[in-house]
């Protein structure tokens, strides 16, 4: 047996190694290096045009558009989408809600959980490659790098070289291009929150409030790290999705795949060269793939967690196909049994249609019919009642027995609201107070309402009751609970 204690050697833990490679030691070393944290080393993707990349850049065109134009539309006289935090209304187009419209909150966050579980199984990472907010700005930002920097192998070179003018005027303007474009996304984040025009005001008078700048250069400055520095590390050390989405695939999920049994032995070649002479596949062994992928991974090794499913590898593939006259699709959407089997699109297709597909579809339309059927029906008021903790019942004049409460009408309308309150449930149950109330539009008031019933006219206790709250204008009618206290 070896003795260990011959040559005792010491293991000395670092933070980060600067050398992401395996550390050399010479043969008579006595200490061991242990990297705690693999060094990252920097990832240039190379550009990349095709089918995938065109798609990127669509869905990058409408979730930007979506995102910069929404917080300038007007609704009447107001954003026609505003989260006014400090009022407590939340303004979606015709929409007004309270914090008490939460259910719908909570709908929309149930179906955007079943669309990605949907989406998923059927095409796995498609919101990562193409709609993940990290994967837009990133390509957005990597647009930018380019047209400061160059592409793939100029920037390697000016980084790897000495400091020159033309190396810092070109850093200057890519920095500067992030930061413009980093802080517009942080201005228009908070002008869904604050009128958008205000704001714009604000900023050009330089009279922002200490939250409104500091959200926006808090977003700003988010954006900037993400996407100019952070990039695929959010997607592989920071995104909790890219960790459960593999218990949402099975083997009919659309992946991005590289088709080994076409591809191996992979290797160089001339043009024109018969690979099968060769004894070799149709990867010519480029490296293209990996060096635009915006991971840095290697799709020939299968598949991994780190791919976002972006096609980029596939695009770029497909150029080398066709310039070596090979068929397209060596690197392809495709699911891991259409690989193995062989399948036709046609075959793919009809496999999307499996049963939980079927379950995901069906949970999620029911959801989406309740939600919208819901928001059809919703009551144009909302109405709360609170009983006067200050006095539970009293002789009123006149010898009734009187109990106060106070309602909380909250029009949800952007119209002025007239209504009337009155109230069932109790032999001789009467509003003594005002039973007419006008709530301006968007405005929520507490009224304090009094309740009498004749004296005698019930048993003492406590007796269940219903308010009633008509609007005069729509003929809308909403009925709250309530108790109506006897002294015994
Ligand atoms: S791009 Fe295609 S041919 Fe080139 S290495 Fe990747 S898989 Fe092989
Ligand atoms: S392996 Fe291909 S699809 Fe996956 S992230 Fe890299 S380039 Fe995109």
């Amino acid at each position: 047996m070896p003795d260990s204690s011959a040559n005792p050697r010491k293991v000395i833990p670092i933070v980060a190694s600067a050398n992401p490679g395996p550390a050399e030691l010479p043969a008579d070393a006595d200490e061991v290096m242990v990297s705690l944290y693999q060094a990252q080393k920097k990832i240039y993707p190379r550009s990349v045009s095709g089918l995938f990349s065109q798609w990127r850049w669509v869905m990058v065109w409408i979730t930007q558009l979506v995102f910069y134009g929404i917080p300038w539309l007007q609704w009447g006289e107001r954003q026609a989408v505003l989260f006014d935090l400090g009022a407590r209304r939340f303004y979606i187009f015709n929409l007004v809600l309270y914090p008490q419209d939460f259910i719908y909150l909570t709908g929309i966050l149930v179906i955007s959980a079943y669309s990605l579980f949907l989406f998923t199984a059927v095409a796995g990472r498609l919101w990562c490659g193409y709609a993940c907010p990290q994967t837009v700005y990133t390509e957005m930002f990597l647009w930018l790098e380019k047209l400061a920097e160059g592409d793939r192998s100029a920037r390697m070179r000016r980084d790897e070289g000495p400091w020159s003018f033309d190396k810092i005027s070109r850093k200057f303007a890519k920095h500067f291009m992030w930061l413009t474009l980093a802080f517009w996304t942080g201005l228009t984040f908070v002008g869904y929150f604050t009128p958008i025009h205000q704001l714009a005001g604000e900023l050009l008078a330089l009279q922002m409030t200490s939250w409104e700048a500091f959200w926006t250069i808090f977003y700003g400055f988010a954006t900037y790290g993400n996407a100019g520095f952070m990039r695929e590390q959010v997607c592989k050390y920071m995104c909790p999705y890219a960790r459960f989405q593999s218990a949402m695939f099975d083997k009919d999920t659309l992946i991005v795949t590289y088709d080994a049994e076409r591809g191996e032995n992979r290797g160089p070649r001339a043009r024109k060269a018969d690979p099968k002479a060769l004894g070799l596949g149709d990867c010519v062994d480029c490296s293209l793939c990996v060096q635009v992928c915006p991971t840095g991974i290697d799709i020939r090794n299968g598949l991994q967690y780190e791919c976002i499913g972006c096609g980029a590898c596939a695009d770029v593939c497909d150029t080398v196909m066709d310039k070596m006259g090979y068929a397209r699709g060596l690197v392809r959407y495709s699911t891991e049994h259409a690989v193995k089997e062989h399948w036709s699109r046609g075959d793919i297709i009809r496999h999307v249609f499996r049963p939980r597909v079927m379950i995901y579809s069906a949970i999620l339309a029911l959801i989406v019919v309740g939600m919208a059927v819901s928001l059809i029906l919703r009551s144009p008021f909302k109405v709360d009642v609170v009983r006067d903790r200050g006095s539970l019942a009293r002789i009123a004049e006149g010898g009734n027995i009187e109990n106060v409460y106070r309602l909380q009408i909250m029009n949800a309308t952007e119209a002025t609201q007239r209504f009337k309150i009155s109230a069932t449930g109790l032999p001789g149950l009467a509003v003594a107070s005002e039973e007419a109330v006008t709530i301006e539009s968007t405005q929520s008031r507490w009224v304090p309402v009094r309740l009498q019933v004749p004296y005698g006219s019930s048993a003492g206790g406590s007796h269940p009751i219903e308010f009633v709250v008509d609007d005069l204008d729509s003929g809308e009618r909403v009925v709250e609970k309530a108790v109506f206290l006897v002294p015994r």
